[in-house]
Parts: structure tokens; sequence; C-alpha cells
């Protein structure tokens, strides 16, 4: 029987002969089209000798379809409605409008990126952004990187490369996507030195641990947890104004730091760049894309002697950046120029800032359409609810939202979810308590977390 079956399988001559083929082949490339034939009639063949379910007549449909997956982006839009402003998995920050238009420049001309239209010969690709990231921060020099991961190891390569790190144990955390201290310090060619304990460093650890092989002291941010109780770590003051003493340059690796003290948004407080430069330390680095609501970059700042010498690493090559984040991130720090504005011209700011009566509009909008688009048996309700800032960023603070709730009697909340993902564009939500729910902080058109027929 499987003989007879398989003499049943077309030539991939005789496939690509039909008009449909001939159109296909014509609009996209022969070659393309001509491995999809092939391909699905291996497969056919395959599936025959294992004894399966095979139709001769559905080729034509399935080289189709394949060929329409293939040239279908795989990077798209999806409707943030999780809860997590940041969404690492999701891209973290959204640009705002000028860098769009910053980076559309970019994309389709040439541009000034290592030219100084001034002298009219070759220039300096950091120096888009240096100047002014120096007076958002008031650091000497500034030079930037692909992610804050890749600024904290070329900075400890540079200037603690086969000598030794002093860190507090306290501070050896891990980010996610296995960004880990230790690791990173190693890894960098460096020796760790931990002092101190998990909850508790003093000044005396980091003191006892100088020796003449000390590189570098380094502090990092715990960003993504907390130790209460009996804790004590040291001062940022303090700690530069020792490693001032003993001329050993203090790093701290701040992770999001903010370039704006946003109590002044009624929001929790996460670090300012500015307030460690202020308390002295050498070189502080943070993200592009986490609060600071840019693109995905890393920020060295600090003393001009150790950028200097950081920019001076065969290895910066390697971590440099491309003209499109220069530009978006210039835009953005632009914006910074005028903190009045920078709650509704920064998306990342925005959606921090919303007003609860806002949401509450959307959320009411977006129930009464689902209610009348979701079948029977659905219970949509609007409920109060908590966001969270991610990627890190000031993990045991939430802010008040409102989320609309959908729940039915037999259909469990991750089947809820799963049909929410399958909408064009994909809506994600979230489970929590035996509920699906949207929050619709995010949200600016109620239509966007309706899910189509
Ligand atoms: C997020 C974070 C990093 C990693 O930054 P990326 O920009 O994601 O590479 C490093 N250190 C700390 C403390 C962080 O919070």
């Amino acid at each position: 029987m499987p003989n007879k079956r398989l003499r049943e399988i077309p030539a991939v001559d005789e496939v690509l002969k039909s008009a449909k083929m001939q159109e296909y082949a014509r609009l996209y490339s022969k070659n393309l089209i001509t491995q999809e034939v092939r391909d699905i009639l291996s497969k056919m063949r395959t599936d025959i000798i294992a004894g399966q379910k095979t139709d001769v007549n559905t080729i034509e449909k399935l080289v189709i379809s394949h060929i329409e997956d293939i040239l279908k982006p795989s990077i798209k839009k999806i409707i943030n409605a999780s809860g997590t402003i940041l969404h690492t998995n999701l891209g973290r920050a959204i640009l705002c409008d000028s860098a769009v238009e910053a980076v559309k420049i970019c994309a389709s001309h040439p541009v000034n990126l290592e030219f100084d239209i001034g002298r009219g010969e070759r220039g300096e690709r950091d120096s888009h952004i240096e100047d002014i990231v120096c007076r958002l921060t008031g650091a000497e020099a500034a030079t930037i990187v692909n992610n804050n991961a890749a600024a904290v190891f070329l900075t400890l390569n540079t200037l603690a490369e086969d000598r030794e790190v002093i860190i507090s144990r306290g501070e050896l955390i891990e980010i996610g996507g296995s960004f880990r201290i230790p690791e990173v310090i190693q890894k960098s060619g460096c020796k760790l030195i931990e002092v101190g304990t998990t909850n508790r460093t003093h000044l005396s650890d980091y003191i006892s641990a100088i020796s003449p092989d000390t590189a570098a002291i380094l502090k990092a941010h715990t960003s993504n947890y907390r130790v209460v109780g009996f804790t004590a770590s040291v001062d940022m003051r303090e700690l530069a104004a020792m490693g001032s003493r003993h001329a050993i340059p203090v790093i701290e690796d701040l992770g999001s730091g903010s370039l704006v003290d946003l109590s002044r948004f009624g929001l929790p407080r996460e670090p300012v760049v500015r307030d460690s430069v202020e308390a002295g330390i050498d070189i502080v680095t943070f993200s592009g894309d986490k609060l600071l609501g840019g693109p995905q970059a890393g920020i060295i700042i600090g003393r001009r002697k150790y950028i200097q010498k950081i920019n001076k690493n065969p290895l910066k090559r390697a971590l440099r950046v491309d003209k499109i984040t220069i530009a978006a991130l210039e835009a953005t720090l632009k914006l910074y120029l005028n903190p009045d504005t920078l709650h509704r011209e920064l998306p990342t700011l925005r959606f921090l800032t919303r007003p609860i009566a806002e949401i509450v509009l959307v959320a009411e909008k977006a129930a009464r359409l689902l209610k009348q688009r979701l079948a029977q048996g659905y219970i949509v309700t609007i409920e109060d609810g908590e966001s969270q800032i991610g990627s890190g960023s000031l993990p045991d603070e939430v802010i008040a939202t409102k989320v609309v709730s959908i729940t039915h009697k037999e259909i469990l909340p991750e089947k809820i979810f799963e049909m929410f993902l399958k909408n064009e564009p994909p809506i994600l939500g979230r489970v929590h308590t035996e509920k699906f729910l949207l929050d619709i902080r995010m949200i600016e058109n109620a239509q966007e977390v309706v899910i189509g027929d």
C-alpha cells in the first residue's frame, strides 16, 4: 500500500507548473518556492512511510501557507496589559516621539555619526551624548556601550583586570537574564574579594580587605530585592571618601538609576544618578532602557581619566552602540532638559504617573466592549490592582491601578490568558488569584484590549 501512495506524490516540477505556483514564483523567488515544494513533498513521503495520513491535494495550500509564515515579521507589536511597565521580555521602555523620529532619520540616511561637520573631519561617536549626559548628571565625562551589563564588564576589565575588586556580600546580586555580579567580576578578569555579611557590611570591612593588589571597590544597587531587619551598609559618601584616601576608584552599578527624583512625581524614590556623582563615586553605570526610558544602552559616567582609559580599551570597540541607539538616546536625554514636560513626553514616566481617573475611563470602556464581545458566561468586572515598574526597579513598590478582571465558571483563567494572547496583535494580561486580569495603566485606547472575532 505505501508504494502505491508514494507513487501519488507528484514531482517537484509538476507542482511548480500550476498557475498559482507560477504566480508565487514571480512574486517571491523561484528558489524559495522550489525549496518549500521540495520540503513539503519530502515530508509527505516520510509521513506515508510512517503510515500517517496525508493528502496530495493539499500540497499547494501547504506551500502557500508556509511561504506566508516565512515572510511574516517575527517581531511584532504586543499589547502590554500585564501590569509590568518596563517588561524586559517586551523590550522595556517605549521610545518618545522625538526618539522615534531620530531613529527614522538615522535608519534611512547617512548621518554624522563619527563625522565632525564643523571641521570637516572624523568625529567621535560618543560626542552626540557625552555633553548632555554630563549636564544631566554632573559627571566630568561619559561613554556609552550596549547595555549596563556591558558597562559593568568594561569598567571592571579596564580598571581592575588581573587585580582585586572588593564588594560587600550583601551586593552579590543576580539580575534576570543571568547577570550575576560574581560571574561578571570573574569574566572581566578580576579577582572578587567579598567583605562583610549578607545583611551587614561596615566601612572597616572594606578597609581591612585593601591590599596592594586592590584595583577597585564595587558597589552594586540591590535593585530587585531588599534585605530588611538587622542591616547595615556603608553610605556612598563614606565609601567614596575612603576610596579616595586610598587612591582606589569606587565604581557603582546603579542598575536603573534615574535622572530625576521620581518623588517629585509622587512616585517611590529610586536612586538618582547625580546623587552618586555628588557623593564622590568615581564611576557610575546605569541602563538606558530602564527608568531613563530610552533605547537599550549602558551609560558609564565619571572622572575623565577613567572614562578615557575605558575608551582606549579594545573591548570598547566590541561593545560600542550603533547610530540608531545614539540617535534614540540623544533625543530621549534632551527631554530631560525640561523636567516640567517630561511626564507628558516620556512614555515610561507618562505611564508611571498616569492619573487613576484616566485609567478608570479606559477600563470602563474596555469592560463594556468586552462584555459585548465575549460569549455568555464570562464575567467582566473592574477592580483595584497594582502595577509594577519592572526591570528590577523599585521591586517592592507598586502603583495603584485599575484592572479589568475576566472570569468564567467553566473556563480556567489560564485558558482565557491564552485566548487573549492568540489575538492579533497579542494581548498580554496576567493571571492572579484565579482571575485573568488586564491592567489598563498602559492602555490608551480601550479597543486595544478587546479581542477580535
Ligand atoms: C538591570 C541591571 C543590570 C543589567 O543592566 P542591562 O542594561 O539589562 O544590561 C546590571 N546591574 C543592575 C544592578 C541592574 O539592575
